[in-house]
């Protein structure tokens, strides 16, 4: 039985996926992205050592709220795929003793054979794409981006479902370009269920103070509804435009 280091539970969580959900929060990022809500977790060494089995005895008594609302399990961090074996028994387990349904929330920074027996046992990744531009990602989050793209080609070619989301930061990641960019490459996704904006909040920045990290995105407001409204059309111009070319492309094929 594999042990987990854990950040935090949540036991009736309405945002990380369909339904009510238990949302277990891990240790261990290998990203640091600017905006962060959750640097307590990037320490792969700190929290609580739990067993499947431990974590299975805090999901018991909600299981019936879960099934009932059509939710069920979500791992999220951190980021969960570094502790793929871990999260892969939880999974297998959820879904042997009580069918719940499974979801992922990852930053996609995987190699994704590494995740192959958890991405078995998964019904829903939720993915984040942060940025599109290779350098702006590296810039937002300490690293490039090359590694989360071909992850997401992977899900899309495996049939996972897939809720993709991009944080919106005013003068950050809201540039029109990298947003039409983001709609195109989702045009080449078989799977993509979902596209959701989450605006930038700052309710995680007190945390960034207790660590003693200095918080580069001080100043930074919160997007209101209207950018967010039209990051989300950006978007969508961006996958029709990227489905249009698929087209023309499979048209010119049979031509
Ligand atoms: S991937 Fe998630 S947990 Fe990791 S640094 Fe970025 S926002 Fe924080």
């Amino acid at each position: 039985m594999h042990t987990g280091r854990i950040h935090s539970i949540e036991t009736f969580g309405t945002l990380d996926g369909p339904g009510i959900r238990f949302v277990l929060f891990l240790q261990g990022c290998a990203l640091q992205c600017r905006y962060c809500h959750n640097p307590d977790s990037w320490d792969a060494s700190a929290g609580q050592p739990r067993t499947v089995e431990e974590v299975l005895a805090e999901i018991e008594p909600y299981v019936d709220d879960y099934k009932s609302s059509g939710g069920g399990i979500t791992v999220t961090g951190g980021e969960p795929t570094l502790q793929a074996p871990f999260v892969a028994e939880l999974f297998r387990e959820c879904k042997k003793r009580w069918g719940l349904h499974t979801a992922l929330d990852s930053s996609g920074f995987c190699d994704p054979h590494h995740a192959e027996a958890l991405l078995a046992a998964t019904d829903l990744v939720l993915l984040d794409l942060k940025y599109m531009d290779s350098e702006g990602h590296r810039r937002l989050t300490t690293q490039p981006n090359e590694r989360i793209l071909a992850f997401a080609r992977h899900l899309s070619r495996r049939g996972i479902p897939m809720w993709v989301r991009r944080v919106l930061v005013p003068e950050l990641t809201d540039h029109a370009a990298d947003l039409l960019e983001l709609g195109r490459f989702l045009a080449g996704l078989r799977t993509v269920e979902k596209v959701e904006v989450l605006p930038y909040h700052r309710m995680g920045v007190f945390k960034w103070q207790q660590l003693g990290r200095s918080y580069s995105l001080e100043g930074c407001r919160e997007p209101d509804a209207k950018e967010v409204e039209r990051a989300v059309d950006w978007i969508e111009r961006g996958r029709r435009e990227g489905a249009a070319a698929e087209q023309k492309r499979l048209a010119r094929l049979y031509e």
